[in-house]
């Protein structure tokens, strides 16, 4: 059976960079905090908690002082930072650059925005660790839209601003962005050409992955989706693999591997999403080679 790994999967560069991050502080031997687990995978999370690095909640953030706290490739909102200075801790920066410049552009929008009566909407997942950290450009009065009907959320009296999410799909984003076009122009206040302003935030290094992903997983006849369970582009990855090749499974480790999925197949592929790393990838190909 030939086994082939998918040669675009692996972390993404955001991720990448928080790692590496993560483990020149550890190098210096103090103690680091990461404020969420640093990347949705739970063995990446175990290899990094056995270099020292140690997972904490924002309630325990609140409570601590004097100490060094990494601030993951999602980002967060200014109120982690102003809590950081006032307890005396030290930021690990490790916000993903394209992140940070997002949050940079949603605070500038927002304050020429909030002089003329104007909306911030975000298109996200509502919760989720990137959005908080956007939202908290807007002093929180941004606008959260996940699906098609939450779009009545907005004024379309009023100028608005769309952003999205950098995990979101690009094709869910533009539809999004053709509903909130359509009901400007519908209620004829506003001209959608002058009062809708679009900034196409999703991350090429995942959008750039799907055909890729599409093309890789017919080639095969059974595909391994390795991802952990909480990973936002994960699910959304498998979903294009499982598109093209119902033989898709989703698997975080290689206890949930089934020897029958590989009965009379003749290749295997193996992929998985930005928050994977890739020697779980490989681990993955050597437990399936043995099989
Ligand atoms: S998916 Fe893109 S924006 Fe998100 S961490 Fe990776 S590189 Fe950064």
């Amino acid at each position: 059976m030939k086994v082939e790994i998918d040669i675009k999967s692996g972390f993404c560069f955001g991720v990448r960079n928080a790692v590496e991050i993560a483990e020149k502080a550890l190098r210096d031997g103090e103690k680091v905090f990461s404020l969420g687990p640093i990347v949705h995978n739970d063995k990446e999370v175990e290899r990094l908690a056995s270099l020292g690095l140690v997972s904490i909640n924002h309630d325990q953030f609140r409570k601590l002082k004097n100490c060094k706290v990494l601030i993951r490739a999602h980002g967060e909102p200014p109120e982690t930072y102003s809590t950081a200075e006032k307890n005396n801790i030290t930021i690990v920066e490790a916000t993903c650059p394209i992140v940070k410049k997002m949050q940079s552009g949603i605070k500038d929008t927002w304050e020429k925005y909030k002089m003329n009566n104007g909306q911030i909407v975000i298109y996200g997942k509502p919760g989720h660790a990137e959005v908080i950290g956007l939202l908290g450009q807007t002093d929180n009065q941004g606008i959260l839209i996940s699906n098609s009907s939450d779009t009545d959320k907005i004024d379309f009296s009023r100028p608005v601003a769309l952003f999205c999410q950098t995990t979101m799909e690009l094709n869910d984003f533009n539809s999004v962005k053709e509903l909130i076009y359509n009901k400007m122009k519908e209620q004829g206040v506003l001209d959608p050409d002058h009062n809708l302003v679009v900034k196409s935030t999703v991350c090429g290094q995942v959008s750039n992955r799907e055909p890729h992903l599409k093309v890789f997983a017919r080639e095969h006849d059974v595909i391994i989706f390795v991802s952990g369970k909480e990973s936002s582009n994960g699910r959304m990855l498998y979903a294009v693999c499982k598109s093209v090749n119902p033989d898709t499974h989703l698997v975080s480790s290689s206890e949930e591997i089934e020897k029958s999925w590989f009965d009379g197949k003749r290749s295997v592929g193996i992929c998985g999403a930005t928050s994977t790393p890739r020697w779980l990838i490989e681990n993955i190909k050597d437990f399936v080679l043995t099989l």
